[in-house]
């Protein structure tokens, strides 16, 4: 009862009930969700402002009423939790996709809306405005120079990246094979080495005679980032899709990021190629050669319009942050939260994709959603946990994270 009447002080409750979960009038998912989280013997509060729908419940193992301690740390929870806008608020931290900019939603919901852009002609001079706009965006915000790179749009996913890179350096060296070495460090290195051995001759280790070297600056499942690397006389191809424009840009000569992480919604993917290394090849169809699109502005056959609309927005909203700080203060201080605690176990190094484990996981995903947040749960290969910290998510978003870890390891 102690519960109870602390959690009636918050100005505004007018009712709590607190209730066996067996007892509770929890139906359906509500049900389920609640014994996920503990079990039918455990409780349920339910704070009321009025008669009416409830404001908010909460689920917590029945010897949580056995200590005096544990129950005033519990109430104080509930009390900050009620009343607090921010805790109702959702907070995504998925690894993409994932949420964008809240102006650059507004901006792409009003083109919408007005129709323009779901019906604009890729042959239109608007578009063409649109894409060179983002162009020069991303020009601006990379540092790359417009005399050094072109920048391509181009559709496939990065995936496609996997085998287009290897397929125009092995064009323009003009040679029947070529030698690919590969940093291999994590899931979706393993996958560009897969996709490159298809196409070139590939080895997991810097080899003396490779014509070019690949790596990914970010992998995105373990959460294991590299700075820029440089292989002096041999092509690098960097994959910096959960990364790009988050921390300092590549060396590489092809850069590639598909959009559903820090750029836009999925379709398209930026390529910054080199200039000196576009060439047309009798070995190469058309449709996979970085100099078709060079040529025609990205616009060789239907260009995915939307999604590069998306990436110019969201560029737009990009281009007032201090991106590399901001990265690197969030990162940093998650990290350094899940280092110093003995539950949580932090892994890989990357300040944009952190990746832990601790006990009890799908408890705690059970409780990070009652707060609202979601996008946690590790990739379906890997398992464990990860938060992906993309420009959107604020330093406030990783606070309330981060007090909400802490309280999950309380109970
Ligand atoms: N590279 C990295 C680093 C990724 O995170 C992903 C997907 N999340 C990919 C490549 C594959 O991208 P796509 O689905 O666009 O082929």
């Amino acid at each position: 009862m102690l519960l109870v009447d602390l959690i009636k002080q918050v100005p505004g409750v007018t009712q709590v009930n607190l209730m066996l979960v067996k007892d509770s009038p929890l139906k359906g998912e509500e049900l389920t969700h609640a014994l996920t989280f503990i079990g039918e013997d455990d409780c349920y509060l339910e704070v009321r402002k009025e008669t009416g729908k409830p404001l908010r419940y909460f689920l917590f193992t029945k010897d949580t009423l056995d200590s005096e301690e544990r129950m005033t740390s519990f109430s104080e929870y509930v009390k900050s939790s009620l009343f607090n806008e921010e805790t109702f608020k959702t907070r995504n931290f998925a690894a993409g996709p994932c949420p964008l900019p809240s102006d650059a939603v507004k901006r792409i919901q009003a083109a919408v809306q007005e129709g323009s852009i779901l019906e604009m002609s890729h042959r239109s001079a608007e578009f063409e405005a649109i894409l060179n706009e983002a162009k020069t965006l991303f020009y601006q915000l990379s540092g790359l120079s417009p005399e050094e790179y072109e920048i391509l749009f181009l559709q496939g996913g990065a995936s496609l990246q996997f085998v287009m890179a290897p397929m125009n350096i092995k064009a323009f060296l003009a040679k029947d094979k070529i030698k690919g070495s590969y940093l291999v460090n994590g899931y979706w290195s393993q996958k560009a080495f897969e996709a490159g051995s298809q196409v070139c001759t590939c080895s997991a280790d810097v080899m003396e005679d490779a014509d070019f070297v690949h790596y990914v600056s970010n992998d995105t499942v373990e959460g294991i980032q590299l700075p820029p690397q440089t292989f002096p006389g041999k092509i690098v191809v960097c994959d910096a899709s959960s990364d790009i424009l988050l921390v300092e840009t590549p060396k590489a000569d092809i850069i590639y990021a598909h959009s559903q992480k820090v750029l836009g919604v999925a379709g398209v993917t930026i390529v910054a190629v080199r200039k000196a290394l576009l060439y047309h090849s009798s070995l190469l169809p058309d449709v996979l050669n970085y100099q078709t699109y060079a040529k025609t502005n990205s616009i060789y056959n239907t260009p995915p319009i939307f999604s590069i609309f998306t990436v110019k927005e969201v560029l737009e909203s990009l281009k007032n942050l201090s991106l590399k700080v901001e990265t690197s203060t969030k990162g940093g201080y998650l990290r350094s939260y899940l280092g110093s605690s003995e539950f949580y176990k932090v892994t890989g190094n990357s300040l944009v994709t952190v990746c832990f484990t601790c006990p009890r996981e799908e408890q705690l995903l059970t409780f990070l959603e009652t707060r609202g947040i979601v996008g946690v749960k590790g990739h379906r290969s890997k398992g464990g946990l990860r938060i992906s910290l993309y420009p959107w998510c604020s330093s406030a978003d990783v606070a309330f994270l981060v007090s909400s870890l802490q309280q999950f390891e309380k109970f």
